[in-house]
């Protein structure tokens, strides 16, 4: 059997959930990166922390990765304002971490935290510190005129407490009080910074690791890469029920329980309804295979994957 990687010239993987949950390695990730035949690339939509710092928190993984090969979604943010037209050297206002105002400096532009000088685009994005003040500057420079780009809309971030008010729960209070949108995002599932990553690994078909499937797997599908859904992170029992009539444009093409699927055969993570194979996860590949083909005309499709779901999260 073919090896997994056979056909792909490079990896896009997520961060969270994927390489580390907070402090701590993913399972076999680590040694799974370290191993891998083709290049590799970072893809977060984090804003708050510079790529370098994001590197640095691999390295005390024990996992080596350059900085210039970590994408956040403040570059895919200025990346957008290049493509919009602004001039280099503009003054554009930062809502959020210092990852936005290194992002923004590195294109060229100059970051500013208030008004005083007339900023002609705000890019906002997650930062534990942004209060009223930031986010009224930003409202009343957007109502002037400055183009508006979030980097992501992630509504909550999951802390050790409970659910905080993510990004986009931010965005939404600026939306509420000036009664507009954001002119664009540029973070998961948009596909700009898939498109960003590539093209920084000269990669022309990359693979796609992500542990969301309403940010990584949607993002692959609509940059039209293909996914691996790994169960290491925020998808479980239930995304996997979700997925069983999910819209295509929600489908990762293979399903691992981790990243040593990246060194196994294809055909132990692929979703098909002839996945070979036996044991809970290769009937979950097999149901989801059959309920997405709509091949199985013997019975409820639906019931029977619930059923292997059920059997794999009891495994
Ligand atoms: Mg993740």
């Amino acid at each position: 059997m073919a090896p997994l990687l056979d056909g792909y010239d490079a990896l896009i993987v997520d961060a969270d959930g994927v390489i580390y949950r907070g402090s701590v390695a993913v399972p076999f990730a680590v040694d799974a990166l370290r191993a891998s035949p083709v290049p590799w690339c970072l893809l977060t939509n984090n804003a708050a922390l510079p790529p370098a710092a994001i590197a640095e928190r691999i390295a005390r993984l024990g996992l080596a990765i350059d900085p210039s090969n970590v994408v956040t979604s403040p570059q895919g943010a200025v990346a957008y304002l290049q493509e919009y037209g602004v001039p280099a050297g503009s003054p554009v206002l930062i809502v959020g971490g210092v990852g936005i105002d290194e992002a923004v400096s590195a294109a060229g532009y100059t970051p500013v935290r208030d008004r005083s000088v007339t900023p002609v685009a705000v890019v906002q994005g997650f930062g534990p510190e942004v209060g009223w003040r930031e986010l009224s500057e930003a409202g009343y420079a957007i109502t002037a005129g400055a183009v508006w780009v979030a980097t992501n809309l992630d509504l909550s971030i999951p802390t050790e407490h409970g659910l905080a008010p993510g990004n986009g729960a931010l965005v939404s209070a600026i939306q509420l009080a000036i009664g507009r949108a954001p002119d664009a995002v540029t973070g998961k599932p948009e596909p700009l910074l898939f498109t960003l990553a590539a093209e920084r690994l000269g990669s022309s078909r990359p693979l796609v690791v992500g542990d969301r499937i309403d940010t990584d797997i949607q993002g692959a599908n609509r940059a039209g890469m293909d996914s691996l859904l790994v169960l290491t992170g925020v998808a479980g029992a239930q995304e996997l029920v979700d997925l069983i009539d999910a819209d295509p444009q929600f489908r990762p093409i293979y399903i691992a329980e981790d990243l040593q699927a990246l060194s196994g055969p294809v055909d132990a993570v692929r979703v098909a309804p002839d996945a070979p194979g036996s044991g809970p996860l290769a009937e979950v590949l097999r149901g989801l295979g059959r309920a997405w083909s709509k091949s199985d005309a013997s019975g409820n499709v639906s019931d029977q994957v619930r059923q292997a779901i059920d059997a794999w999260a009891r495994r």
